[in-house]
């Protein structure tokens, strides 16, 4: 049985080149960048093209890059971070962030922009949640659960326009995104979107598990979280990570190389897949969809069906979805995501995502749609 992969937006295969790039640095070349002989010197080279790699994705200085473990600690250095170089500062973020968001921001004082029913941010409501005490707004590129992309150049324009008005305030206004799901389909060009720190993630994006980093733009006052031997400039301390650091630099390459055609033809994939959907399935509820949403991520309500239940049935006919939010999937909470959009309870565990990536093909759809139909039948 050939199975039937719809989760990418949970964890993607490793990109050959990916794989290629980082095999030296297991074995041959497994030296402490820190140290002082020419091995270990041509390791520090290493890492130190993988950053100037990533900055030039985001059009940024090498200097702008902190690698981290992924996008949980980069979303957890910005929001710590800024918010404890600003102790009595506010921070603001979407009702719809992920929890490696939401958690930090949690523990200082913060409030939650609302969404309107397709997810996105309502601007206006923004505008007036913003007040001398609010240091960094935190919204991320596009949502995990729904694929809603969010106004980020919009929302950073407006921040400067407030920034400007501000007088005797010695807080600045940062704009912090979650670019986690971003990188295969968007520009990721950090002056374009205005942002001042940005989260990424390499094991969504085909590359390792673990890795990823933080944009911090040039003057960003912010504290590290890790303390100890003072590596990435002190902003994130222990013996760097360089085989999954080089593995992350050459998936970020390769996804925003590719990312017009991937992002053209998963599009197609995806208004395929909606189209068999709601021939087959004509009860099926589409959520938070507009023209803005991300090419990969599908979000299905299939009322009075139990969706961890029919998880484990796709699962035994081969095909691998998430039910509820996947990147806590064992989490029986209903999603504040699609709670937010709009949906009750019954309707968010009735819900299933579907999400496409590389290996995605058409027939992968039609098979899937299949399988799907009689478990979700209404009698
Ligand atoms: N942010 C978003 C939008 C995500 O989809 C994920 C995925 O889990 C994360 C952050 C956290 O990534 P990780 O668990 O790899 O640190």
């Amino acid at each position: 049985m050939r199975l039937i992969y719809l989760d990418y937006a949970a964890a993607t295969p490793l990109d050959p080149q990916a794989y290629r790039a980082m095999k030296p640095y297991f074995a041959g070349s497994f030296h402490n960048p820190s140290a002082n002989y020419l091995k270990a010197r041509e390791v520090r080279q290493a890492l130190e093209s993988a950053r100037a790699e990533v900055a030039g994705c985001l059009g940024a200085k090498p200097a702008e890059i902190v690698f981290t473990a992924g996008a949980t600690e980069a979303n957890n250095l910005a929001i710590q971070g800024v918010m404890r170089a600003y102790p009595d500062g506010e921070i603001l973020i979407s009702a719809i962030e992920h929890e490696s968001v939401l958690e930090p921001a949690r523990l200082f004082k913060h409030q939650l922009v609302p969404v309107n029913e397709e997810g996105s941010v309502n601007l206006a409501r923004l505008e007036k949640l913003i007040t001398d005490k609010t240091v960094l707004v935190s919204v991320g590129l596009i949502n995990n659960e729904i694929g809603v992309v969010q106004p980020i150049a919009k929302i950073a324009k407006l921040l400067n326009k407030l920034s400007n008005l501000r007088r005797n305030n010695h807080r600045p206004l940062y704009l912090h995104s979650d670019a986690a799901q971003a990188p295969s389909f968007v520009d990721l060009h950090a002056a374009r979107l205005g942002v001042d720190l940005m989260s990424l993630n390499g094991g969504k994006i085909y590359g390792p598990k673990q890795s990823g980093a933080l944009f911090v733009k040039a003057g960003t006052a912010i504290q590290p979280l890790i303390l100890g031997g003072g590596q990435e400039s002190g902003m994130r301390s222990g013996t760097e990570n360089v085989a999954g650091v080089i593995g992350f630099a050459a998936a970020l390459r390769s996804a925003q190389q590719r990312r017009k055609s991937e992002a053209n033809r998963t599009s197609e994939l995806k208004e395929f897949f909606i189209k068999e959907i709601k021939e087959n399935i004509p009860h099926s509820v589409i959520n938070g969809r507009d023209k803005q949403s991300a090419p990969h991520i599908v979000s299905v309500t299939f009322p009075g069906v139990d969706n961890e239940r029919l998880m484990m049935q796709l699962d035994e006919s081969g095909v691998q979805v998430a039910a509820g939010s996947a990147c806590s999937a064992s989490s029986l909470e209903p999603s504040h995501v699609l709670s937010a959009i709009g949906l009750s309870d019954a309707l968010i565990h009735s819900t299933i995502r579907f999400s496409f990536g590389r290996q995605t093909r058409k027939d992968d759809i039609v098979k899937a749609v299949k399988l799907l139909r009689p478990f979700v039948a209404v009698h």
